[in-house]
């Protein structure tokens, strides 16, 4: 199996580009924030527990995602690949990932980390706001929030990644098909 790690800020449209990519590559679109919206949907105690992190803004304890991330390997050891979309998001998670694929027949075959501005940032978190029912993107101190989040925790986390793999960043201003086009340039599709 291969990876593709996608990262980013919230709002920077990881997602949108993940399900493009999904289609021309073959792989399946992972994306963890929608496994804990399943989750909570499915009122499962372990959902419940999540929804009080996700609906704030905060990241959910890394112990509890580990669980998640170890099924999402084990599920897809033999699938073509998959796109990680939301996974790692503190440097504990990139050890997490790398030791749980550590001997196993899987390849991490691109980081790839879109980056936004935090003006526009913002600007995009209130249209989502506006065609959104996510409790987490209803108002403007969460979305602060989250983007300072990304700041504290995963912004070292890339830098992190970056010292030990290529990642590749990616000007995630433009249409969403220049976007799309930068991207599959850089994994050669
Ligand atoms: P976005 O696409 O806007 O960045 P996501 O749908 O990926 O948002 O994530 C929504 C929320 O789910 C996060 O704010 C966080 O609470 C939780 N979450 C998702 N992935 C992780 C993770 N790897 N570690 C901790 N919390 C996570």
């Amino acid at each position: 199996m291969e990876i593709i790690i996608f990262t980013g800020p919230p709002y920077s449209g990881k997602g949108t580009q993940c399900s493009l990519l999904e289609e021309s590559l073959g792989f399946s679109h992972i994306s963890t924030g929608d496994r804990i919206r399943e989750e909570k949907e499915r009122r499962s105690p372990l959902g419940k527990i999540m929804a009080t992190y996700e609906e704030k803004g905060a990241l959910v304890p890394d112990q509890i995602m580990k669980d998640m991330i170890q099924k999402i390997i084990e599920e897809n050891l033999d699938e073509k690949g998959i796109i990680l979309d939301g996974y790692p998001r503190t440097i504990s998670q990139v050890d997490t990932l790398f030791s749980l694929i550590d001997g196993k027949n899987v390849k991490v075959k691109s980081v790839i980390n879109i980056e936004v501005p935090r003006e526009e940032l913002l600007a995009r978190s209130i249209t989502r706001a506006k065609n959104s029912d996510r409790k987490d993107d209803q108002d403007t101190t969460t979305h602060e929030k989250r983007i300072e989040i990304f700041e504290k925790e995963t912004r070292p986390a890339i830098v992190y990644m970056k010292s030990k793999f290529e990642v590749s960043d990616i000007n995630g201003l433009g249409s969403i098909e220049e976007i799309t086009k930068r991207i599959s340039a850089l994994i050669k599709i």
